[in-house]
């Protein structure tokens, strides 16, 4: 062997094996599924999507052949995104896209742009994907990806040169038929136009069906911007009635982006009262109901919540135990942690976010029984199921109205509602297994259908 090569192993052999060193090893090891997966269960995300996976599963007495066959990622891309900085510097973003599973249509899922992305956050949020296209009966896979980089520090033509240079990277794993991507955290219409512009560039015509969450003018829907954020208000609502809760119900909402600012207003317009209202810096609370309006032009602002003037400044933990009817986490995963659980107030825990609950925090929930869990894959799917309207209008080349757009939504939303209440208080389970078991269940039947190949 080459002397340098060798004394380079040994230098190698004697460093402290960094975690990505380890994660990379664990990857690549015999070449096997084993390395993969182990890789994956390091990942706190994925590890938390996996046992609410394996919790489900049980439910369901799913075969060992297909439950590993419906369980782990059929893609993982990973690609290196150069961009030339504002600086003339030239930098390089490791970017991802996880297909989950392609059994009943295309992959769909969002884009997350934070600097805390990685492979196995991305392939938990896959998985989710999945199950939430299934239980809403939607004709698709689960997908998602990302890019590891903090939007809030790039101007505008890094972030277009970036989004660009990410979808060339993409372009022989995407398509209206392969996979369809939209937006998530840290990303915007304007973005999601800059991927079709750039896949339509290549296709020689437009393609607007390539990524959903596009501005109305280049063939969005109209609703699309607020259906996260209108649905997760919508099963609130339902869960309140549900309860018999007074119309006047106080809410809080961590997470002031694009599904919280839209659920808060949604449901102040259906009466509630405002109390809290958080983002990544920290809450702000007013016993007395909050001025939506003049706190969104502060943040406009600002770019913080802090400082605010009506209300009072706290953690984000403290914003979340706060006494309200109704807690709305619209931000991150695993912040309703088990010591959380313990102390929430409220009376319904609508999940706009995805994974914002941990497995840990769930059996507290569950030993609790006083509170109302519309889980994540239920409370925030009016996303992807406008996407999948928006989807369809650009197939068709046929457009709605924003009435027929929320007409539909909510009458697809009601019945899963009652469908996931239903298959909980029968098979005894809560109301988060019950919703994961009904897009699992929906996704091994059609794996196990379709057989294998050859
Ligand atoms: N990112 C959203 C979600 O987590 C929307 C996905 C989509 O519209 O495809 O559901």
């Amino acid at each position: 062997m080459d002397e340098a090569l060798l004394l380079r192993k040994k230098e190698v052999a004697s460093e402290p094996i960094s975690k990505e060193r380890r994660c990379w090893q664990l990857l690549l090891r015999d070449g096997s599924m084993t390395g993969i997966m182990q890789f994956l269960l390091e990942n706190p995300v994925f590890a938390m999507a996996a046992k609410q996976f394996d919790l489900a599963a049980d439910v369901l007495e799913l075969p060992q052949d297909l439950r590993e066959r419906t369980k782990w990622p059929k893609r993982m891309i990973v690609v290196s995104v150069p961009v030339k900085m504002d600086s003339g510097e030239v930098r390089i973003f490791p970017g991802y896209r996880v297909q989950h599973h392609l059994t009943l249509g295309p992959g769909k899922g969002g884009l997350r742009y934070a600097p805390s992305v990685d492979l196995g956050e991305v392939a938990a949020l896959a998985m989710w994907m999945s199950w939430k296209c299934a239980l809403m009966d939607l004709p698709y896979g689960g997908a998602k990806g990302g890019v590891a980089c903090d939007p809030r520090t790039m101007s505008q033509r890094e972030l277009e040169s970036l989004t660009r240079r990410f979808t060339a990277e993409l372009l022989p794993f995407i398509g209206p038929k392969t996979d369809v991507p939209a937006p998530d955290m840290g990303t915007t219409e304007q973005m999601m136009a800059w991927i079709m512009d750039t896949y339509s560039s290549h296709e020689g015509h437009a393609v607007p069906s390539v990524v959903t969450g596009k501005p109305v003018n280049v063939g969005g829907s109209l609703g699309r911007r607020e259906a996260t954020g209108r649905g997760v208000a919508f099963l609130a609502n339902r869960a309140a009635d549900l309860l018999k809760l007074p119309p006047e119900s106080r809410v809080i909402v961590q997470g002031f982006g694009n599904v919280g600012s839209y659920a808060a207003y949604a449901m102040a317009r259906f009466g509630s009262r405002i109390v809290g209202v958080g983002d990544i810096s920290g809450g702000l609370y007013n016993p007395a109901g909050l001025p939506l309006g003049e706190v969104s032009e502060y943040l406009a602002k600002n770019r913080t919540l802090e400082g605010c003037p009506h209300g009072q400044w706290m953690t984000n933990e403290e914003l979340l135990v706060q006494p309200c009817e109704i807690l709305i986490p619209a931000a991150t995963e695993r912040v309703i942690t088990a010591e959380i659980a313990a102390k929430l107030q409220c009376r319904i825990l609508a999940e706009g976010a995805n994974g914002p609950t941990t497995p840990d925090a769930d059996q507290i929930l569950e030993a609790r029984g006083d509170v109302f869990v519309i889980p994540d894959i239920l409370c925030n799917s009016g996303g992807v199921t406008v996407s999948y309207f928006e989807w369809v209008q650009g197939l068709q080349s046929f457009f709605w109205s924003e009435s027929e757009v929320y007409d539909r939504l909510y009458r697809l939303m009601e019945p899963t509602l009652a469908r996931v209440l239903k298959f909980a208080k029968d098979r005894g389970v809560s109301h988060r297994i019950a919703a994961l078991a009904i897009g699992i269940q929906k996704v091994a039947e059609a794996r196990r259908v379709r057989g294998l190949y050859p």
